[in-house]
């Protein structure tokens, strides 16, 4: 009785929607920041992050120590750009509680329409989230660095620190809600909202934590903005400064994006006569007409596949399935299959597939 009764309490009201992205996320560092020995990858974890943008999957390759001497033996260290999605244990991503904190304190909007404002956007939240948000905003705002016994503890027990760095802009115009964090510790050691976001300020934001840690900064993560380069490098210049795989590749894959596009639109043009055979079959049931029926699925299946860009894009990965369907229908045309069954139609699926219907 009591169970069934918690269970209906708990359950949620509004599922979490299916994510519209999938984001795999490893390690940059892949060396132990104790012992500096490999950390292998020990397990992935998943979690979904509903964005501005729509829901995002995560799958996280977490490392650890294997070094059994090591003060980090087995400690789990986290990709890097987790951070720049959202909280730990968040459902809400970084972007909407930096939107609603913009919402609040930059446009006075009340909660029922910063509420209101999220719904217009697609994003499922009740108003009670929105108000939890608000709160977690407040109170990113005022970690920095005030949980002064708290941190200085946990940084005596740690050699060096890492620092993420990212800044959340919910609109042209807003103020930046930067996030500076450690991803030893996957402490947030600053967080502030500013309007501009020159390199000259983010200085002071560097310089405060610097100033603040008993041990050094050996590396900074980030997207490599320009403001933060000049930043990093004015503050630490002995740090290493790493890109953010993802932003790393998708400036990378900026111009190999509109060709694929292009391809990929090309390719579609090819294939579009897939409804006509299809209707022309109707209710057959015969071996021909399945067998139709099957390589009209394929192509169309392929059509919808978006690939996984960047490593798959969609133009090359709908080359290689149309590719490999125009082959299937080749061999069907050398072995001659059809043509014993059914000499007039003995190349109905290519000629029914062709560009030219
Ligand atoms: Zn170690």
């Amino acid at each position: 009785m009591w169970v069934s009764i918690t269970i209906q309490l708990m359950a949620r009201k509004n599922p979490v929607p299916q994510a519209s992205k999938k984001v795999v996320l490893d390690c940059i560092r892949q060396q132990c920041p104790n012992c500096a020995r490999p950390m292998w990858w020990d397990y992935s974890a998943s979690r979904k992050v509903r964005t501005l943008e729509g829901v995002i999957q995560l799958r996280l390759q977490v490392r650890r120590c294997q070094n059994k001497d090591c003060e980090r033996y087995h400690q789990p260290y986290r990709p890097e750009a987790e951070a720049k999605y959202a909280l730990p244990v968040h459902e809400f991503g970084l972007d909407i509680i930096a939107f609603c904190g913009a919402m609040r304190y930059q446009e006075h909007r009340s909660v029922p329409q910063i509420h209101q404002q999220l719904r217009s956007r697609k994003i499922n939240i009740s108003e009670r989230s929105v108000t939890n948000l608000l709160n977690r905003y407040d109170e990113l705002i005022s970690t920095s660095l005030t949980d002064n016994q708290r941190l200085r503890k946990i940084f005596q027990n740690q050699k060096q620190v890492i620092l993420s760095i990212d800044g959340l802009q919910p609109h042209v115009g807003h103020e930046v809600l930067w996030v500076i964090r450690d991803c030893i510790s996957e402490e947030i050691l600053l967080a502030r909202s500013i309007l501009s976001s020159s390199a000259a300020e983010l200085e002071l934001l560097i310089k405060e934590i610097k100033d603040f840690l008993p041990v050094p900064i050996e590396a900074v993560i980030s997207d490599g903005q320009s403001s933060i380069r000049k930043a990093v490098e004015n503050v630490l210049p002995a740090a290493v400064h790493q890109l953010c795989h993802f932003h790393y590749l998708r400036e990378a894959i900026k111009p190999i994006y509109e060709a694929d596009r292009h391809a990929n639109k090309e390719l579609k043009k090819l294939v579009r006569g897939v409804r006509p055979p299809e209707r022309s079959i109707g209710d057959r049931e015969d071996t021909e007409a399945n067998c139709i029926r099957k390589y009209c699925a394929a192509v169309r299946s392929s059509l919808t596949d978006r690939g996984e860009p960047p490593l798959k894009p969609p133009g090359i990965k709908l080359q290689e399935r149309l590719t490999k369907i125009a082959d299937s229908l080749e061999n069907v045309e050398k072995s001659g299959a059809p043509a014993r069954r059914k000499p007039p139609s003995k190349d109905a699926p290519r000629r029914a597939l062709s560009p030219k219907n």
